[in-house]
């Protein structure tokens, strides 16, 4: 990711409170941004997770799509939403599971299927309610309408760029490498 150091932001770490005993810690740097899930009545960090900032920025531009999702489960609806953020990243949620996951995911050679890993935050609906509130004014300054998407890299206009970017496809060589193998069977 291009940065500009004259523009680039590092947020002070900034409460946001979720719910009475769970609060959402977040802080930045020019390149990342943390997120720590915090146990306030026992002290104790629950979960901390680093994204780059253009997943971040992916993950902010579907916040009404969560609602709508949010909605839809709420008039007990069978819903699933499952939304790619960039590397490994992805956002979820759906019916009967009552939380908002930002999770890492990996791939399943015997599957050949992503999966999610315990690398991530979970939020309940309550919890995600309150931080979206939150969320708009904390990302202000964080003037994300200026990141470039990875998709849109002059490297990536053919489909050999795009393919060789992690960042895009992150399991695209362990599902050729797996494919590879089964047709060698
Ligand atoms: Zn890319």
């Amino acid at each position: 990711m291009e940065i500009n150091t004259d523009t680039a932001v590092v947020l002070p770490m900034q409460k946001l409170i979720i719910s009475a005993t769970r609060n959402l810690y977040l802080e930045s740097d020019p390149t990342t941004v943390n997120l720590i899930l915090y146990d306030e009545a026992n002290h104790t960090t629950l979960k901390k997770v680093t994204l780059m900032l253009q997943i971040w920025q992916a993950l902010c531009s579907q916040l009404n799509e969560v609602a709508q999702t949010l909605q839809a489960i709420k008039a007990y609806k069978q819903v699933h939403f499952l939304h790619y953020l960039g590397g490994t990243w992805y956002i979820s949620l759906g019916s009967p599971n009552w939380c908002v996951h930002i999770r890492e995911y990996n791939f399943s050679l015997d599957s050949m299927k992503i999966y999610p890993t315990q690398n991530g935050i979970a939020m309940k609906h309550s919890e995600w309610d309150l931080f979206m509130w939150d969320v708009g004014p904390i990302n202000e300054p964080l003037n994300l309408s200026g990141i470039e998407p990875c998709y849109l890299k002059s490297d990536h206009c053919n489909e050999e760029g795009a393919t060789a970017c992690v960042e895009c496809q992150p399991f695209f060589y362990q599902e050729q490498g797996a494919q590879y193998l089964r047709d060698q069977i």
